[in-house]
């Protein structure tokens, strides 16, 4: 099977490998009418050892933690373990070869039945580290900065903007994007309304200056990346300090290096922000691809 996909029942802990080509999910899934549900997105890289998910646990400890913030049922992890290893099996036996690859999971809030009760199947499917992927990896990114619409360090006061939660609902992430492109940039880079720097659609940013890292606080408004806590978990022993702070995009533009990090691009170079060039510091940008790739 080339394009394989699993349907997973949470209700029964049990899944089933199915072809993502033919039509699975039911149009009054809530999830496709309210992007109601969650989702991550892991690296798996194989190497000489076999297959790594790169940040499993991070990656499933935020699941669990978007899916408390939702209200949906704690997703057990032995059978989403369970599933992404027969993803990975799955894509092995289709294509030796492929030695990167991401896999995307996702609960749905599902469907309402007659009695109100929900019901919905989870899924799982493989997406390729695409050419898009490889040459900003390769070349690094322009971005614009944009505002986000609130102000930062409102999630305290507003747990129903899910803040840090990894919803299905990213329309608005698609269209800072599309925006962006329309600009002549490659990315978006949300600045919260009172102008403290936030985060990309589908990244983390992070800065160097001398010799710190340094991060948006999730706290601030943000969702909490695991490649960004990957490569924080690293800095000591790449002789920088990392911590988290409020930037300005003038604090972006002024680093030594920018970089926009998450699970599939890795880490790219920020080269260029609203038309002003960012320093680009390559043999950092090899380490953390190293890093994050484990090799
Ligand atoms: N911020 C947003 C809004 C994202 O969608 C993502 C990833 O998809 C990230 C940050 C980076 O997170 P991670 O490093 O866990 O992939």
């Amino acid at each position: 099977m080339t394009d394989p996909l699993i349907l997973v029942n949470p209700a029964t802990g049990t899944f089933e490998l199915t072809d993502l080509r033919s039509a699975q999910l039911p149009v009054t899934d809530l999830s496709a009418h309210r992007g109601d549900g969650i989702f991550e997105t892991v690296l798996v890289s194989v190497g000489a050892h076999g297959a790594t998910v790169v940040s499993r646990e991070r990656h499933f400890t935020r699941f669990r933690a978007s899916a408390s913030a939702l209200d949906l049922p704690d997703p057990d992890q032995g059978l989403w373990d369970r599933v992404i290893d027969s993803l990975i099996a799955e894509v092995a036996a289709a294509d030796p070869e492929n030695v990167e690859f991401g896999i995307r999971y996702a609960l749905p809030r599902g469907e309402q039945d007659a009695n109100g009760a929900l019901r919905g199947r989870g899924w799982a499917f493989p997406v390729p580290v695409d050419d898009h992927i490889r040459t900003a990896r390769e070349q690094g990114v322009t971005a614009v900065s944009l505002d986000r619409g609130f102000d930062a360090y409102i999630g305290s006061k507003a747990p129903w903007l899910l803040i840090g939660a990894k919803t299905l609902s990213y329309a608005v992430n698609q269209a800072a994007g599309r925006y962006a492109a329309a600009n002549d940039a490659d990315e978006a880079l949300f600045v919260s309304h009172d102008g403290i720097v936030l985060e990309g659609p589908t990244a983390n940013l992070i800065i160097r200056r001398g010799d710190h890292l340094l991060t948006p606080n999730p706290e601030a408004g943000l969702l909490s990346g695991t490649t960004q806590r990957l490569i924080f978990d690293h800095a000591e022993e790449l002789g920088l300090s990392a911590e988290y702070a409020d930037l300005s995009l003038d604090d972006v533009k002024a680093a030594d290096g920018a970089w926009y990090v998450s699970s599939m691009r890795t880490a790219v170079a920020l080269r260029e922000l609203d038309g002003n060039a960012i320093s680009v510091d390559q043999t950092l940008t090899d380490r953390f691809q190293e890093i994050i790739r484990g090799r």
